[in-house]
């Protein structure tokens, strides 16, 4: 019995949450003495699915239909469970990304399995098959039993540690039957932010909200972000005032986030705010006023006007960064 991981790419190249699924997939594997098979679907090379190997994974599917070299939503959903059904793979994982959130449902149908979408922790199979996800916006965590024969899993972005497991691993060409039907909707092109950090994969993130008075004092934000390697998302009244773009709004109507450190700085942390933040691993808050409600959910708080913090952190990260260089 395998499981098998879909190991999602973006423009080629696997992303870090594909090895994080990995390495949660191999663990799986070990817990239910099974062994681990990766899918590709799309224009992946044969350095880059190579590194795979490095992963656990004992079989890679490599799949090079024309047709499939970009992302189709059903089109990828029936050809990862075809995949499933061949490899007679017993549970199914892949990244809880925007990809992953939109095929899992898919999957989990085609396949009439139980599905866990956002799981934080490998399961619990002492007794069934137990998988622990955020509830509530992570206000609670649910503990949902899957009593299906086949489960489909989607992971959170930087919740499970990756991991190396050096396999020898068979890549093989997997043919997949291509139906017109799935493709009734189809992305027609896609354009990257090629210089910026992808915010739900973001390790870290820089965030501002409406102290920070326009969109003309967002320099410095970036600049603590660039020097940091980190994304940049805001509040939402930010982007309903095109201060910022809609993709950088987090929160309850935005994007859930759980990177490992994310910096608030004038936001005062409204509940729908922290709902989509709030599993932040280290949160910093960064507000004038000292009873601003995101304190409370703070790691770390630094009580003073964004003015004069933020170049000054920038400053400190600089002469960190030449001393360290
Ligand atoms: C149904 C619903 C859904 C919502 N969904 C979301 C969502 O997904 N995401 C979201 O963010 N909001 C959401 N909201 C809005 C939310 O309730 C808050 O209104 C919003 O988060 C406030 O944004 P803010 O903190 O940037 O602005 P404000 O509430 O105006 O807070 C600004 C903060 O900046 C501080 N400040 C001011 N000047 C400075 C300075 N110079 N230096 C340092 N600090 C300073 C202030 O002390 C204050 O704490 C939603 C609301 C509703 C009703």
């Amino acid at each position: 019995m395998s499981v098998l991981v879909y190991a999602e790419n973006a423009g080629g190249k696997f992303k870090k949450s594909t090895y994080e699924v990995l390495s949660f997939g191999y663990a799986i594997a070990e817990k239910i003495g099974g062994s681990l098979t990766v899918l590709s679907i799309g224009d992946v090379n044969a350095d880059e699915l190579a590194k795979l190997s490095k992963y656990g994974a004992s079989k890679v599917l490599n799949v090079t239909n024309e047709k499939l070299k970009s992302f189709v939503n059903m089109a990828y959903a029936a050809v990862i469970s075809e995949a499933s059904i061949a490899e007679d793979s017993k549970v199914v994982i892949m990244s809880a990304s925007f990809t992953g959130k939109g095929l899992a449902p898919r999957v989990a149908v085609k396949l009439d399995a139980g599905l866990v979408d956002g799981a934080i922790s490998l399961p619990d199979i002492t007794n069934g098959f137990t998988v622990r996800k955020g509830a509530f916006s992570g206000k609670a965590f649910a503990d949902v039993t899957l009593t299906s024969d086949r489960k489909v899993i989607t992971l959170m972005p930087n919740s499970y540690q990756v991991n190396e497991h050096q396999k020898d691993s068979n890549i093989v060409d997997f043919n997949p039957t291509v139906r017109d039907l799935d493709f009734k909707a189809m992305v027609k092109e896609i354009v990257r932010a090629a210089d910026k950090v992808s915010l739900p994969d973001a390790e870290i993130v820089v965030s501002g909200g409406r102290g920070l008075k326009g969109p003309e004092n967002w320099g410095m934000i970036e600049e603590l972000a660039n020097l940091l390697g980190a994304a940049t998302a805001c509040s939402k009244p930010v982007s309903d005032s095109n201060w910022r773009p809609h993709s950088e709004h987090v929160g309850q109507t935005g994007i859930a986030i759980s990177p490992n450190l994310y910096i608030a700085i004038g936001i005062s942390g409204a509940i729908q705010h922290l709902a989509g933040v709030s599993s932040s691993k280290v949160i910093v808050v960064i507000n004038k006023d000292p009873e601003a409600p995101f304190f409370k959910a703070a790691d770390y708080g630094i009580v003073g006007d964004a003015f004069d913090v933020v170049p000054k952190l920038i400053e400190a990260v600089k002469e960190f960064k030449a001393v360290n260089a």
